[in-house]
């Protein structure tokens, strides 16, 4: 459902991406792992447009935002990025809306849906993510817990096919992120294809369907998690799990 070939980007002369290879199948849940720097977010950024890459190609589908260099159109990747959700590490709820006009706000500018269609989804959602309790109310009363819960619903508003997580668990307390860890276990349940950045190794070994080490701007190695955590191949796996397990 993913497919990225040769990717490549660089802020200024700092190469970030290194010709980056990966595919990606329907309803798999793939937990990518690295040290710092190494262009975990970039990667990501870059599938739903939000960095422009320098070369290579990124498919969704059949449809390539980004085909050897060359971007499609502005209507066209605003398509295929429309079939992708992406939940960041620090929320990005919008503070002047409630919880549920959060939900709301992007399918109903986008969509131009019905807002009593829009009101029982959101608040199915809500349900879906134990927050029938907080439709009403502002994120700042929430908790970081309760917040993530919220964007992920928020994500799951506009029917994507694909979640993109971005380390959405390191700006939790540690007693806060087992509630955001079920429920994306529960998406994963349910069929759902996610790429995961995470430090959540215990994590990544109980969900993850397969498991990639970033460093250096490259794709070292992935493998089933057993495999990765248990036989790396690698010597920079090797250095990288030895310093965080
Ligand atoms: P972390 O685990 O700390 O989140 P990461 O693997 O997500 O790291 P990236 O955020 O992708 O790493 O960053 C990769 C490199 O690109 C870093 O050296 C970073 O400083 C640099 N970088 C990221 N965004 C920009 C930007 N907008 N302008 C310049 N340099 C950037
Ligand atoms: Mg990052």
């Amino acid at each position: 459902i993913i497919e990225v070939t040769n990717l490549k980007k660089s802020f200024g002369n700092l190469e970030v991406l290194k010709n980056v290879s990966f595919e990606v199948q329907q309803s798999e849940v793939v937990a990518v792992i690295g040290p710092s720097g190494s262009g975990k977010s970039t990667m990501l950024r870059s599938l739903v447009h939000l960095e422009e890459v320098n070369g290579g190609s990124i498919k969704i589908d059949n449809d390539y935002i980004v085909k050897e260099g060359h971007y499609s159109s502005v209507q066209q990747i605003k398509g295929i990025t429309a079939r992708m959700g992406m939940v960041f590490q620090h929320f990005n709820l919008f503070p002047h809306l409630t919880v549920q006009d959060n939900l709301e706000l992007a399918p109903k500018l986008v969509k131009g849906q019905p807002a009593a269609a829009l009101r029982s989804k959101s608040s199915a959602l809500l349900e879906k993510v134990g927050l029938s309790d907080k439709r009403e109310v502002y994120p700042h009363h929430l908790s970081g817990g309760q917040k993530q819960r919220v964007a992920i619903a928020r994500a799951l508003m506009m029917d994507p096919e694909i979640l993109l997580f971005d380390e959405p668990t390191s700006a939790l307390d540690p007693e806060l992120t087992g509630e955001v860890l079920e429920v994306m276990k529960r998406l994963a349940e349910e069929q759902m294809t996610m790429v995961i950045v995470t430090h959540e190794m215990g994590f990544a070994r109980e969900v993850a369907d397969r498991v990639v080490f970033m460093a250096d701007g490259q794709f070292i190695e992935s493998g089933t998690p057993e495999q990765l955590f248990g036989h790396p191949k690698h010597e920079r796996t090797k250095a990288f799990l030895n310093r965080i397990l």
